[in-house]
């Protein structure tokens, strides 16, 4: 069995747990069980050297019942189809918790980006765009970026789709640079959102969070700017990791500089001298309050976390926590904020960025940040309410609203025919 088929199963194990906690009736359960659609496509890419790969990538659409359906694409080596669809998954769950009028989706493509030439990636984006072009389209299936693909690589996505249908359609992606479409505040959003999310907990656990000592893994998109925004707000941020290893300063590193010069370089953090160099695994083990794990999934599992010394752990990574973990961490009272609350803040500043492109209308970064607080603020409450209700853990909760939502909009419209 493999790593990634465990991320789908991990995926139904915590849909189930939430279907036991609502009754649901088992045909409805079998539905959100399974994705919608699944295309898998190889694809040509003439390389520098004048070589043929061929690729392999994924488009999956896991719900439609309450929109059309949103998620990013991901470059990564070892993705497969069921971590795919695992992904399609929690982005239903996640859209119906943040109340953003989509399904889940999500792509990929197996491939180290490390590898290739800028011209080799634009040359795989724009065939991989045109492949998966027969299932997604501005009012159905929306990309975005995720680990691997960046402003850039949509700004292709949008062209060849735009090339392709003869006019220029920004909203056939998010998470676009902002002269061709895209959103204030989207770059920042997820990790804007996971440190709203962070502020949140912190004041309902009784944690101060200026002083309060942060670990984060992943100095990514999201990672990064969790870490810069959590030191702007007066936290101590004494440890980061990326790809390549993990930086430690049990007084703080300079997150600031740190942000400014190798947030967009992978394996940059270790060229930072005045730390300790410490392992990913040791990262997620260090001393610290709270522990923002924002790379990639099942890094914290039941093997390691009764190790782990946070009190706090808020989700930037999609499925960073197994099933195994969180009980072990329910136990010893650390509370998970889940990925599908902590991280929405990516999703909701997509959902502005496409009601902007539709609109041809554009807000100020002020408005887009404040709508965005406001709205993780509102999902906050209501996981915490439903976990008070339910008396269950986060994750359990945010999934009881998820499911909940989108079980009722599934039931509204009937089964078709
Ligand atoms: P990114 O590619 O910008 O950054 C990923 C970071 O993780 C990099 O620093 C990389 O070096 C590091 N990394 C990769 N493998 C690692 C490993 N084995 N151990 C430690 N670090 C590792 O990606 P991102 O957009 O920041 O996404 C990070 C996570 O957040 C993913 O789980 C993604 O699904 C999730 N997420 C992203 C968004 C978004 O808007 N970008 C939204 C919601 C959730």
């Amino acid at each position: 069995m493999s790593a990634h088929y465990d991320v789908l199963q991990m995926a139904r194990q915590q849909l189930d747990l939430a279907a036991k906690h609502l009754d649901l009736d088992s045909g409805l359960q079998r539905v959100l069980a399974e994705p919608k659609r699944q295309l898998i496509v190889h694809f040509p890419v003439v390389l520098d050297n004048g070589e043929v790969e061929v690729f392999e990538g994924y488009r999956v659409q896991h719900n439609t019942s309450r929109g059309p359906t949103k998620g990013g694409i991901r470059y990564h080596q070892d993705v497969d189809v069921h971590e795919t669809t695992a992904l399609a998954m929690w982005m239903t769950w996640k859209c119906a918790v943040a109340d953003i009028p989509y399904g889940g989706a999500k792509g990929s493509v197996k491939v180290n980006v490390r590898s290739l030439s800028k011209r080799e990636l634009e040359k795989l984006t724009r065939r991989y765009a045109t492949e998966i072009n027969i299932v997604i389209g501005e009012r159905g299936d929306i990309p975005a970026p995720d680990i691997g693909t960046n402003p850039q690589v949509m700004a292709w996505i949008m062209d060849t789709i735009s090339m392709q249908s003869g006019y220029t359609t920004p909203g056939v992606v998010t998470g676009k640079p902002i002269p061709l479409g895209g959103s204030q505040g989207r770059v920042e959003a997820t990790g804007r959102g996971v440190i709203v999310s962070t502020a949140e907990a912190c004041k309902r656990i009784g944690m101060n969070l200026q002083g309060a000592k942060v670990v984060v893994q992943g100095f990514g998109n999201v990672g990064s700017v969790a870490a810069w925004l959590a030191e702007k707000l007066g936290a101590i941020v004494v440890g980061v990791s990326d790809a390549r290893g993990a930086i430690y300063n049990e007084k703080g590193l300079p997150i600031d500089q740190l942000y400014h010069k190798y947030s967009g370089m992978d394996g940059g953090i270790m060229n930072f001298k005045e730390c300790q160099p410490v392992t990913n695994e040791e990262l997620l083990q260090l001393p610290c309050d709270i522990l923002l794990p924002s790379a990639i999934s099942a890094q914290i599992t039941a093997e390691n976390a009764d190790k782990i010394k946070a009190k706090l752990i808020v989700e930037g990574a999609n499925g960073p926590t197994t099933p195994g973990a969180d009980a072990i961490l329910s136990d010893k009272g650390v509370l998970v904020v889940p990925d599908i609350l902590a991280n929405a803040g990516g999703v909701i500043v997509s959902y502005f960025e496409w009601v902007q492109d539709l609109q041809n209308f554009f807000w100020e970064e002020d408005e887009v940040n404040k709508k965005l607080e406001r709205h993780m603020q509102r999902s906050f409450g209501q996981v915490w309410d439903t976990m008070a209700h339910y008396k269950t853990d986060m994750r359990t909760a945010a999934m009881i609203i998820g499911v909940k939502r989108v079980a009722d909009a599934t039931v509204m419209r009937g089964i078709f025919p």
